[in-house]
C-alpha cells in the first residue's frame, strides 16, 4: 500500500495488541522525579528560595499563561477561561511583580539560555501584551545569545502580527495545538479549528523564520477511529513539521471534572480502539522518516531533538523533551512549577490567591519537594532511560557513586518479562530500550520508581 502522503511505508515495530493490552496500565509521564503527586504542602519557603539561588547555574524560565477564549473538553492544563482580554494586563502587571520578588533571591549573572510560554493559550495576549510581557522580561534578565525561546501558538483568533511580535522578543520555537483535522471530532471536543487556520499559521511561523516547529495531535478522543486519525496524521505529514507530538489522551475526570462533559457528548474510544490508532499512526511516522525519540515525540532526524538523542544530550523536563541541559529552571505565573538539582518548587493555582500572595509581598509558593540523595539516584536513571533509550550500568554507576547492578538488583530482575516480551535488550554491560519499547518506555522506567505503590491510582493509562 502507498501511503497518501505518496511514500512507500517503512514497517515500524511489530505490535502485538495483547501484549501493549498487558501494558497499558496507569502511570506517570516522568516530566519530573519524583512526580508532582509526592510534591508537599508543609513546605519550608525561605529554604526553597535559598536553594532557588544556591546553584549559580544558567537558567531556562517558563511563563504560564492560563488564559483561554473557550476550554477544549479534552484539556488538562490549569486555565482560566474568559474573553477578556485585559485580564493579561493584570497578569502581566503580576508576572513582573513575581519576577521583583524573586529575582534577587537568584543572584547576580544568571544567564538566561531558554525559555518557554506554555498555558492556557500564551497567543490569548494580544501582540502588544506579548511585547510589553517581552520587554520586562528582558529588562529584568540577561538572554545568552542562542537562547532557545519556545512558545505554544494557538492558531485560532491568531493574526500575524502575535507572530512578529513573538519574533521581536526573541522567540524562535513554536509549538502548535491541533489534536484532528476531523470536524466531528473537532466539534465533539469542543475545538473547532479549521485545517486552512493551522496552514496559516505554518506560514507565518516560517515566514518569520522560526525553526523545530512541533505539532501536537492526539489520540483516543471522542469520534476518533484508527482511520481518522490517519488521515489526520498523513495531512499533517504533508505540512512536514520538524517535530511531531502524538499524545494519547489522559483522561482523568476526577483531576480535571470538565472532561467527564466527553463521555457524556459521545463514547470514548476503548483501549482496543485507541491500540489500533497507535498501531496505525507509528508505521505512517517511521515511513514519513521521523525518529520515535519516546513518550510520543517524532522528530525529523535532522531536528535537534533528534540529535540531541543521538549525542546524549537529552532532556526531559515538565516542557517535555528538552536540548539544553544544566539550567535551573525558574517558573512564573499561576501553577508554573521551578526545579533545582535538589528542589522542586510550585507555585499557587488558583489566580485569585496567586495575586493576594504576591500583594503580600510573598514569592507565591505553595508546594514543593527536597530531594533525597536516593530520589536523586532514581531521577537520574528514569531522565536517562526516558531520553537515551537505554542505559550503560558502569557508566551510570560512576556518575552515581554507586555500584548500579548492585544497587537496582531488583528491579533489574524485574525486567525478565519485559526483555522476553521484547520491550529491552540486555547483557551485562546495560540495557536497550526497542523500538517496540519506545511505544512503552514509561513502563520500564515505572520499575525504577521507588512511589509508585502510593501515587499509582493518580495517573493516567500508558496507552
Ligand atoms: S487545550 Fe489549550 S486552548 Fe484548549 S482549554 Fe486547554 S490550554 Fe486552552
Amino acid at each position: 500500500m502507498i501511503s497518501q502522503t505518496g511514500r512507500a511505508p517503512v514497517p515500524g515495530p511489530a505490535i502485538d495488541p495483547e501484549l501493549v493490552r498487558t501494558y497499558s496500565v496507569p502511570g506517570p509521564r516522568y516530566t519530573s522525579y519524583p512526580t508532582a503527586v509526592q510534591f508537599r504542602d508543609d513546605i519550608d519557603a525561605e529554604k526553597l528560595l535559598q536553594d532557588a539561588g544556591a546553584t549559580g547555574r544558567d537558567l531556562s524560565l517558563y511563563f504560564h499563561l492560563p488564559f483561554c477564549e473557550s476550554r477544549c473538553w479534552f484539556c488538562g492544563c490549569t486555565t482560566v477561561i474568559s474573553r477578556e482580554r485585559n485580564l493579561a494586563d493584570t497578569y502581566i502587571d503580576y508576572l513582573e511583580k513575581e519576577i521583583l520578588l524573586l529575582k534577587p533571591r537568584l543572584g547576580e549573572n544568571r544567564r538566561v539560555v531558554q525559555m518557554h510560554w506554555g498555558g492556557g493559550t500564551p497567543t490569548f495576549l494580544s501582540p502588544a501584551q506579548i511585547r510589553r510581557l517581552g520587554e520586562i522580561i528582558h529588562r529584568h534578565f540577561q538572554f545568552s545569545e542562542d537562547a532557545e525561546v519556545a512558545i505554544e501558538v494557538d492558531p485560532r483568533r491568531l493574526e500575524h502580527d502575535h507572530i512578529r511580535a513573538l519574533r521581536d522578543i526573541g522567540a524562535n520555537r513554536a509549538s502548535l495545538g491541533v489534536q484532528d483535522h476531523n470536524p466531528e471530532v473537532q466539534r465533539l471536543v469542543n475545538r473547532i479549528q479549521p485545517r486552512e487556520l493551522t496552514v496559516r499559521t505554518l506560514d507565518w511561523l516560517r515566514e518569520e523564520g522560526f525553526g523545530s516547529i512541533n505539532l501536537d495531535l492526539i489520540y483516543g478522543l471522542p469520534g476518533q477511529t484508527a482511520t481518522s486519525v490517519l488521515a489526520t496524521l498523513e495531512d499533517i505529514l504533508s505540512l512536514r513539521p520538524d517535530r511531531l507530538a502524538v499524545f494519547s489522551y489522559a483522561h482523568v475526570p476526577w483531576i480535571k471534572p470538565a472532561q467527564k462533559i466527553l463521555e457524556q457528548r459521545s463514547e470514548l474510544p476503548g483501549p482496543e480502539e485507541k491500540l489500533a490508532m497507535l498501531c496505525a499512526m507509528v508505521p505512517a511516522l517511521t515511513a514519513a522518516g521521523y525518529v520515535n525519540i519516546g513518550m510520543d515525540h517524532f522528530a525529523r532526524p535532522d531536528d535537534e531533538l533528534a540529535a540531541a538523542q543521538r549525542n546524549g544530550s537529552l532532556q526531559r523536563n515538565f516542557q517535555g523533551y528538552s536540548t539544553r541541559g544544566g539550567t535551573d529552571i525558574c517558573g512564573f505565573g499561576m501553577s508554573a512549577i521551578s526545579q533545582t538539582p535538589l528542589t522542586y518548587r510550585q507555585n499557587e493555582k488558583v489566580i485569585d490567591r496567586y495575586y493576594a500572595s504576591i500583594d503580600a509581598g510573598r514569592p507565591p509558593l505553595v508546594r514543593g519537594y527536597t530531594l533525597s540523595p536516593e530520589d536523586r539516584i532514581r531521577r537520574r536513571v528514569i531522565m536517562r532511560l526516558m531520553c537515551d533509550m537505554g542505559l550503560d550500568f558502569a557508566e551510570t554507576g560512576r556518575q552515581l557513586g554507586i555500584d548500579f547492578v548492585r544497587h537496582f538488583q531488583a528491579e533489574l530482575d524485574s525486567l525478565d518479562g519485559m526483555e522476553r516480551d521484547g520491550l529491552l535488550r540486555r547483557d551485562a554491560e546495560g540495557l536497550e530500550v526497542t523500538a517496540l519499547g519506545r511505544l512503552l518506555v514509561r513502563n520500564i522506567a515505572m520499575r525504577f520508581d521507588a512511589y509508585l505503590g502510593v501515587t499509582k491510582g493518580s495517573f493516567s493509562r500508558t496507552v
